[in-house]
């Protein structure tokens, strides 16, 4: 919002150069059944994508949008897009909302998420790290625990598992070295790993202490995956780049950076089949 540095100018001219928040839907192609992956403050333009992959069949009154949502954490992009299933505007029938239990905790006891919770209009589920959640015939989530700046709860990583392949999705991480799980054993037990690719290096907000906001910086994990094979580094997609993120756009030195390593930047409406 108001940023007046040229990658945000230029999307503001050019309606091609914008970028939604990240977030992730999941399809089941037989049932045309659907879920997303946190709920961001982008999320009326992201059911209409939504709706565009996967249409809802005709329906009156307020039918389920998804067969249910999966928090990461209670930071910004993630989550505050729920306000959008309570009574001022689509008022939401018992959505089902999957989270950890401090994720839980927090929406069902501090405003306005427990009005949601309240009057029905959401109904939270519990997402226990380790313990894959069957979301059809081969279709599973499963989340995981991630060290991550934890204000007001813990974070979650993802994997989805289809008939094939495998996916891992982790948004939001501080940094490889303090994951407890090694980061190249998930890529090489997955197909596709969409990774944290917040930042490029260091340095790029001005005026401000990256290390109050750490995430892997783009820089390091390219030099950390340099010794996989190309196999294991053409399985890593960035993804959550900020809008400082010079990698967001496909023309620059960093995008080169990042293709020319065997690795990928994720992009809006790519879709990944399972
Ligand atoms: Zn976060
Ligand atoms: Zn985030």
């Amino acid at each position: 919002m108001g940023c007046q540095a040229d990658l945000c100018r230029e999307a503001r001219e050019d309606e091609q150069r914008r970028r939604l928040v990240t977030s992730l839907l999941i399809v089941e192609p037989c049932t045309g059944n659907r879920w997303l992956i946190d709920a961001t403050p982008d999320i009326r333009e992201q059911v209409e994508l939504a709706n565009r992959w996967a249409p809802q069949p005709e329906a009156t009154g307020r039918p389920p949008l998804f067969e249910g949502v999966f928090l990461s954490h209670a930071h910004f992009g993630h989550y505050t897009g729920l306000a959008y299933f309570g009574r001022e505007v689509y008022g939401s029938d018992r959505m089902q909302v999957w989270a950890s239990d401090r994720m839980r905790s927090y929406l069902s006891s501090n405003g306005p998420w427990d009005l949601l919770v309240e009057a029905g209009h959401i109904e939270l589920q519990q997402l226990a790290p380790g313990e894959p959640l069957s979301l059809g015939e081969d279709l599973t989530l499963e989340a995981f625990t991630v060290p991550h700046r934890g204000e007001y709860t813990d974070t979650f990583g993802f994997i989805v598992r289809g008939p094939e392949r495998a996916l891992i999705y982790i948004p939001d991480i501080d940094k490889w070295s303090v994951f407890e799980t090694n980061i190249e054993d998930l890529i090489a037990a997955c197909d596709f790993a969409l990774l944290d690719g917040s930042f490029f290096a260091d340095g790029e907000i001005p005026g401000r202490a990256m290390s109050e906001i750490p995430h892997p910086f783009i820089e390091e994990s390219l030099t950390r995956f340099s010794v996989l094979d190309a196999v294991q580094r053409a399985k890593v997609f960035f993804t959550h780049l900020n809008h400082t993120n010079p990698a967001s756009d496909p023309d620059s030195a960093a995008a080169q950076k990042v293709r020319a390593s065997g690795m990928h930047i994720a992009q809006e409406g790519q879709v990944i089949e399972l």
